[in-house]
Order: C-alpha cells, then structure tokens, then sequence
C-alpha cells in the first residue's frame, strides 16, 4: 500500500501527475489548492498494481519500479505543453539560423566554460539548490565549506538540521536550502535504497525529468541543469541568462515566466547547440550583458543584437 506522505506542494503534484489513479485529478488546474487537495487524497488512496508505478513510493523500489508508464508519462507532457497557451508572448517563426551563429560567436568568446557545475548528479542536485537566489560565487564558497566540513553526502543527510544551516552560512535562505538539501538526500536513499544516483542514468529523459522535480527545491530549470551538467542529456535549461540572449536575439518580444518557457524555448534550440549555448549565455551574462550596465561596445553578439544599446 502507498502510504508515503508527501512533502511539499511540488512532489504532491507531481506524485499525483504520475499516479495512475490519479489521472483524471492531475488534468485539472494546478494551482488550486483545493484541487491539491484532491490529490492528495487521490494519491494517498493508490494501493495494489498502481504501487508500482508510482517512483517515488518505494523504499524497496527495484528497477522496474523507476519506470514510469507511458500514460503517466503522457500526463506530465500534457501538464508541460498545457504551458504553451498561457503565454502571450511572440516567438520568431525560424530561430536556428541566428542562434547557430550566436553560438558560434559565443562560444569563440566564453570557451564553453563548465561554470563550477559538477559530474555527480547528487553533488550537482546540492550545488544548484545551493546557487537558487544566489547572487555572485557565494553559493560556490557554500558549497566548498559543505564539502570541507562533511567528508560525505550521507554525513550532510545525518545531520542536525542546525549543523547543516550553518555551514551554508550566507549563501542567502540558508534554513531553508539546508532543509531542502537534506530532504532530497532522504528521498534518494528511500527512492534507490541507497544515497546513490547511478539509477537515475537508466531512466529516460522525460522519467528522468519527472524524478528530478519530484525532489524537493529542484524545479524544472533545475533538474535539466543536473540532466545537462550531469547526466549528459541534450536539454536546454532555460534561466535569467538565456531568457535575455533570446530577446536580444529578437527570437522571443518579451520575457515569459519561467515555468512557462522551459518547453516552448528548448524546443527552438537544436540537439547539438543544446550544452554549448547555455553555458556560454550564462557566461555571457555574467561578464557582459550585465543587466543594468550591459558592455555593447564588446559584446561578440552585437551585430545580433536587437537591443544593442538600449
Ligand atoms: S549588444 Fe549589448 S544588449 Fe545586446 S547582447 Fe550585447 S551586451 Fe547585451
């Protein structure tokens, strides 16, 4: 029987997206709190067969557990591309050709640099919780002293909530980083057995992206950055950075909320430019399209550049 409880509005909708019992309660809005209640009935009432589709139930999961059926999965592609009509916002009808030459301008500038990102998915979950509402490298100072002071994840999943908020110190939202970084390390080791990411290597993309933002403090943004830091998957994580480079680029009028254009605007970027455009958007951004005092008369992108001196 699924008695697992659920911890925080993101897991609980998205657990409920996946339960096959709950289909028909995850097409409804999902900003309603009291639809999220529903769920939360619906969800915790899954017992027998539907156990087993449901990943982030079992502490006992095997592999077969980490599947997620192809309805389930089509639930969570209908919740994402249910984002697409609630944008207004214009986007250029054929894109590739001038984001292959910014990327080509880009990354001759930047290098393709790796940003600090790490390989293990698990030390790339923690970094990025720890980068969320960061500004500058104070979240890299957080995630060294995490590092120094526990030699490993376990140690920071065991240990007292207090321990953990200290040592991310002034990285900003500590409390709550420390909570959410903890909480994730628990709900690893109860989904694989273990504190462990090799499983998430044998899911596909989109269970992989389902199991990412089932984890507390990983968004959608979030879990591609681990998929495309870590996991090496071909997805576009749309932030701050690449939201601006589209609009310089006149590929998109106005920003969209972010939950809104993780989709829409990954779609417009190819397989192989995936990688090399973020990071060097990123890059980008933080060396010269500053927001408030962009540096235009250096900026490799200029002739692109809808907004060039502005
Ligand atoms: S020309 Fe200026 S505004 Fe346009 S991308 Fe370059 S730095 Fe940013």
């Amino acid at each position: 029987m699924c008695l697992s409880t659920c911890r925080g509005e993101q897991s609980l909708t998205l657990r409920a997206a996946r339960c096959a019992r709950s289909r028909s309660a995850a097409a409804l809005s999902l900003s309603s709190r009291a639809t999220l209640r529903n769920r939360r009935s619906s969800a915790k009432r899954c017992e027998g067969p539907f156990r087993r589709r449901c990943i982030q139930v079992c502490s006992s999961a095997n592999e077969d557990d980490l599947t997620i059926s192809s309805a389930n999965r089509e639930d969570y592609v209908n919740r994402i591309s249910k984002t697409r009509r609630l944008t207004r916002t214009r986007i250029a009808s054929r894109p590739t050709k001038v984001l292959r030459q910014a990327e080509r301008l880009l990354s001759a500038r930047y290098g393709t640099p790796r940003l600090g990102n790490k390989r293990e998915p698990i030390s790339e979950i923690v970094f990025i919780i720890l980068s969320a509402r960061t500004r500058g490298t104070e979240h890299e100072a957080a995630y060294r002293r995490l590092r120094t002071r526990f030699r490993t994840w376990t140690e920071v999943r065991d240990a007292p909530l207090k321990r953990v908020q200290e040592t991310i110190g002034k990285a900003g939202l500590s409390r709550i980083k420390a909570v959410q970084i903890r909480r994730a390390l628990r709900q690893v080791t109860r989904d694989f057995g273990r504190l462990s990411a090799s499983p998430l290597g044998r899911l596909d993309d989109s269970s992989l992206e389902a199991y990412l933002v089932s984890l507390p403090g990983v968004g959608q943004k979030t879990a591609r950055c681990v998929m495309l830091y870590s996991l090496d998957r071909r997805v576009f994580p749309v932030d701050t950075h690449c939201m601006m480079l589209f609009e310089n680029l006149g590929i998109i009028d106005s920003p969209l909320r972010f939950e809104y254009a993780q989709e829409p605007l990954q779609n417009l970027v190819p397989l192989a430019l995936r990688y090399s455009l973020h990071v060097n958007a990123v890059a980008h951004g933080r060396e010269t399209c500053l927001p408030t005092r962009p540096k235009c008369d250096v900026c490799p992108i200029a002739r692109l550049c809808v907004n060039r001196g502005r």
